[in-house]
């Protein structure tokens, strides 16, 4: 293997285009790989004799059967009661940042909880000082890491709600399972980049809202899945602007504005596939299995791979954050450049909070078994050939 000038080379560059004749093996943190069914059936949209979503206004009867489908399937997939509504929505996660106070606190000065366990819900909090009055739960260290969740105890009841982040992305630390809190107010949730990667108990554990940017699990970038219950319709802020207005968007069953009908018509093609492989308990299943033999391998490494995240019971499913060699820049430049000669791409990808400590590798639904198996044998080979040098 040749080495070129180190910040040269595309694999540290982060490029995510392998050597061509290999296949493609894409860890990505998001926007990621779709499943290859997944895939197929957006190619199929445009072979179709009928038309694309792409092209279909978005008032056209045909669309709305788009519509009403996607509903109905994500409904089904992950079992959403009918006291929730779904929205598709414009602006991402950081745009539902902002829509939670917005929508949830009338008046801008009340009390909402926010349970910062991660960069993301950190960035949450930040954007919601300007609509409500957080108070701050945090698990932050004095050195700026995240590596356990804080404590879920003690909260003011006062709060309007409780912000959470399920998974968070970044430092890979997860919820499996959402908790069930001593106070009323209800939960919120920014499910971006766990959801339908395993159930959720949305009236046990008094869900209020989730949402979920498209470009993880669901879909790709441009639409993001918001759950909200009923009862917390009706009372937004007069600042909020109406395409983030839970009850607007919901009163005007998703159509107050254009909608963004290719991403939802891709939503509905993923969810048809992910019934059609099991359900959310296979995906689950998966999920499980994928991170497993990713967490083995590294606990069974003697150091040579580490995982900032100690307590199994909160490690990410989805996100696994390692170092190699304890971060030494040498070992881990010829690891990333191996791993692109063998097509296995976006382990280092920039994130809007640089570069970190620690490569990631991210098993959404779209990565199959035997991908996170390829990625597994490079890295088991990778410390075998280190160890024997
Ligand atoms: C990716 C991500 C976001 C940001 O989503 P945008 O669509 O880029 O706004 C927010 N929260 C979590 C947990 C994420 O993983």
């Amino acid at each position: 293997m040749s080495l070129q000038p180190a910040d040269t080379h595309p694999a540290l560059l982060g490029s995510l285009l392998p050597p061509s004749g290999v296949p493609l093996l894409n860890f990505s943190p998001g926007p990621t790989s779709l499943a290859a069914e997944v895939q197929a059936g957006i190619k199929a949209l445009f072979d179709a004799q009928r038309m694309c979503s792409m092209y279909l206004s978005h008032r056209s009867p045909e669309f709305l059967d788009i519509l009403t489908n996607t509903v109905q399937r994500c409904r089904m997939a992950m079992d959403i009661p009918q006291q929730y509504e779904i929205l598709f929505m414009h602006g991402g996660g950081h745009g539902q940042f902002a829509a939670v106070p917005l929508n949830l606190c009338p008046h801008g000065d009340e009390k909402a909880t926010y349970l910062v366990n991660g960069t993301w819900s950190k960035r949450a909090l930040s954007e919601a000082s300007k609509y409500c009055r957080p108070i701050v739960v945090s698990s932050e260290s004095v050195a700026g890491t995240f590596t356990h969740n804080p404590s879920f105890e003690n909260l003011d009841p006062e709060s309007k709600y409780v912000y959470l982040c399920s998974n968070e992305t970044v430092n890979g630390i997860e919820l499996h399972h959402l908790p069930k809190l001593s106070i009323k107010a209800p939960l919120v949730i920014d499910a971006s980049s766990d959801f339908s990667t395993k159930p959720i108990d949305w009236v046990g554990c008094n869900v209020g809202v989730l949402y979920a940017c498209a470009s993880k699990n669901i879909g790709h970038p441009g639409v993001t899945l918001c759950v909200i219950r009923r009862d917390l319709l009706g009372t937004p802020s007069k600042l909020c602007p109406g395409v983030l207005c839970y009850t607007t968007n919901a009163r005007e069953g998703n159509l107050w504005n254009t909608i963004a009908t290719f991403n939802v018509e891709v939503v509905n093609i993923y969810m048809q596939w992910m019934i059609a492989q099991g359900g959310v308990h296979e995906m689950e299943r998966r999920s499980i299995a994928k991170s497993a033999m990713l967490y083995d391998l590294i606990d069974k490494s003697e150091g040579f791979y580490s995982t900032p995240i100690s307590d199994p019971s909160i490690r990410s499913r989805m996100n696994i954050p390692f170092d190699v060699a304890g971060g030494d820049e040498e070992t881990t430049r010829n690891f990333l450049v191996q791993a692109w000669e063998r097509g296995i791409v976006g382990l280092r990808t920039l994130t809007p909070f640089g570069v970190g400590k620690y490569l990631r590798a991210s098993l959404y639904n779209g990565v199959s078994v035997q991908q996170t198996e390829g990625l597994v044998a490079f890295m088991a080979d990778f410390l075998k050939t280190y160890r024997t040098q």
